[in-house]
């Protein structure tokens, strides 16, 4: 399950992007970043079964063409995502996928993964955006109102602590 979390591995911020465009420069076609993530999933020895999520026949084309044909990964591939997973770990504060399973779940509807996304930014780039705090805030509760229900947390996949992020959201934003 979720072998590309949620569509983060799809979409390779742009340094982790780099690294894997120039591992498969000298391919005629580069490889979709999807295709690593659930490669590696599909070549672990004790993995039967990957389920991956598909939004469009696009999609459900390049998964079907490299599993049809499956190669696992290789050591230098394996490598490759060693180095990727280096890179993500270091730009990534908070691992969320906005798969908003936790709003469906808030009594107060706190805005949760538009706030992540805001305080990924700033790790990213030392840059806060007040102007989209306020849009993102208008019609939901602040950071601060968080009531520390924990509910939120029950239903993540990602196992976020998220109350604990949403504390320091609101310390850098409010
Ligand atoms: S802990 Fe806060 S954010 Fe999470 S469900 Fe409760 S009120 Fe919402
Ligand atoms: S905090 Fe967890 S449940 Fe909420 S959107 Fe992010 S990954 Fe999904």
């Amino acid at each position: 399950m979720e072998p590309i979390k949620g569509g983060t591995l799809a979409r390779l911020p742009e340094e982790a992007a780099a690294a894997f465009n120039a591992y498969y420069q000298d391919q005629k076609t580069l490889p979709s970043q999807a295709s690593l993530a659930i490669r590696y999933a599909a070549s672990l020895s004790e993995v039967e079964i990957v389920l991956s999520g598909m939004s469009d026949l696009s999609q459900l084309d390049d998964n079907t063409a490299y599993m049809q044909d499956f190669k696992p990964l290789t050591e230098e591939e394996k490598e490759l995502v060693e180095k990727i997973t280096t890179i993500l770990n270091r730009t990534i504060k908070v691992p969320c996928t906005s798969c908003r399973y936790c709003m469906e779940e808030c009594p107060i509807q706190v805005n949760i993964p538009e706030y992540f996304g805001l305080l990924n930014l700033f790790a990213v780039t030392g840059k806060k955006t007040n102007m989209y705090y306020q849009r993102y805030s208008m019609n939901h509760a602040k950071a601060s109102e968080c009531l520390k229900c924990g509910r939120c947390e029950k239903i993540c996949p990602q196992h976020i602590p998220i109350r604990k992020f949403l504390d320091e959201f609101a310390e850098l934003y409010e």
